[in-house]
């Protein structure tokens, strides 16, 4: 690629907003300096926020199988106009990814993605041999309840199985579900990531087994009540269901406590007609994800490095994603450029999700998304789409040292990463080093990469 001076952006360094301009070479952020440097091509950023790009790692883009709701290239095109970078799939399409012949056709299908892409693997009674030679994989989802497809796990038997043999899963499990998959996790030692936490009580038992369990939550549970289903009537259905107001607050108090680690959209779209006229689970949402944090933002509900790290730094940890979740020299150029005073109504006709609605149709949001970059590609500018076709990612192999919680241990990375370097070309390889020392070694838990 022709290197590009993004100018005239601010960032956020050390909880402080300054001026900077960056430097895009390879694909990557080769500069960030406070002079403007010279470049193949400058892009005038106006004074507008740039942050790493979002890391959605709870989408349902539906192909193979059900590509009316959404493919690929319409789900990538949303993700785009949601300053979403990155999105990692579920398994639960037709015929779900449950086999390494399954990933291999999802992965050929979605190479004309246009953010980066990973997948979950889905897993059932009997496809372990399948889960261990699946390569290159996020982790592996368990359905513990119904979801869209057929992948439920009744017996706590196989749930062991699977958690044993993965380095990670991934859990749909509420309520009892969740406290049974805790206690599984709890006796092999071993740290799973909760999907879409809504209620106050599974909050209070994550918050007393934060050593096995990662927190995910969504803007369905944050922004939406059972007030919101009275109005939304069946366009509201939801997995899990939305919840009091009572639980939503408990749930933006464990945001602001850190019990929270990530925010995912569960972007699980159906068209209006199929949400109306047959029994369907899921709302889309990938499109109005960082509107509506950004507007919480603006309402002091949270602050911009909270939102950075629930939906960017904290996914690129957990799911160990190479090169990606923050905004530094030698990092993937992945950006997202808002405008934190753009105030706009959300409205259907401008979605780009085949499902065409959405939950929060009508709502006057503060804070946009207005340009994403993936690569050093622009692909959404101000309404505009570029078809640039972007990568499947890659992920880090992390040593577990005994003791320490995943999360902990990369913890410890993230802080060794944030010690300050000299600028200039010379941080490029102090980055790499360091990437060396990520691969190398290690008792590399699990086949499942
Ligand atoms: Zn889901």
């Amino acid at each position: 690629m022709k290197s590009k001076l993004l100018k005239n952006c601010k960032v956020l360094e050390e909880g402080k907003l300054v001026e900077r301009h960056l430097l895009l070479e390879d694909h990557k952020i080769a500069y960030i300096s406070d002079e403007i440097i010279t470049a193949d091509e400058v892009i005038d950023i106006e004074g507008n926020i740039v942050i790493p790009g979002l890391i959605d790692c709870h989408v349902h883009f539906r192909e193979p199988g059900l590509t009316h709701k959404e493919d690929f290239l319409s789900g990538s095109i949303a993700a785009a106009k949601g300053g979403v970078t990155t999105i990692l799939d579920m398994p639960n399409t037709l015929p779900p990814t449950i086999t390494v012949a399954n990933l291999e056709e999802k992965r050929k299908l979605a190479e004309k993605s246009i953010v980066n892409y990973g997948f979950h693997f889905g897993s059932t009674k009997d496809n372990l041999n399948e889960i261990k030679n699946a390569k290159n994989i996020a982790s592996v989802k368990i359905f513990m309840n119904v979801s869209t497809g057929d992948l439920k796990i009744d017996d706590l038997e196989t749930v062991e199985r699977i958690m044993k043999e993965a380095k990670l899963c991934t859990i749909h499990a509420e309520e009892e579900n969740l406290s049974k998959a805790i206690e599984i996790a709890a006796r092999l030692n071993k740290k799973f990531y909760a999907c879409h936490i809504s209620l106050e009580s599974e909050i209070k038992s994550i918050r007393k087994n934060r050593k096995y369990v990662y927190c995910e939550v969504t803007p369905n549970h944050l922004f939406l009540t059972e007030k919101d289903k009275e109005r939304l009537g069946k366009l509201g259905d939801v997995k899990p269901s939305l919840k009091t107001e009572k639980d939503q607050e408990a749930l933006w108090k464990a945001l602001q406590s850190g019990v929270v680690d990530t925010i995912a959209t569960d972007h699980a779209p159906h068209l209006k007609e199929e949400k109306l006229n047959e029994d369907r689970s899921g709302l889309p949402g990938i499109e109005t994800m960082l509107p509506l944090l950004l507007d919480a933002v603006n309402k002091n509900k949270l602050n911009l490095q909270q939102v950075i790290d629930l939906t960017s730094k904290n996914p690129a940890k957990i799911f160990r994603i190479k090169n990606k979740g923050m905004l530094k020299e030698g990092y993937d150029a992945d950006l997202t450029v808002i405008d934190m005073n753009m105030e706009k109504e959300v409205k259907a006709d401008e979605l780009f999700s085949k499902s065409k609605w959405s939950p929060f149709e009508g709502k006057v949001l503060k804070g946009w998304p207005i340009t994403t970059i993936v690569n050093g590609n622009i692909v959404y500018d101000n309404g505009n789409v570029y078809e640039i076709k972007a990568k499947e990612i890659a992920y880090e192999r992390l040593s577990f040292r005994k003791g320490k919680t995943n999360l902990e241990k990369m913890r410890g990375e993230a802080e060794h990463f944030d010690k300050p370097k000299p600028k200039g070309f010379g941080a490029k390889k102090v980055d790499n080093v360091h990437q060396e020392e990520l691969k190398g070694g290690g008792n590399h838990e699990g086949q499942t990469e």
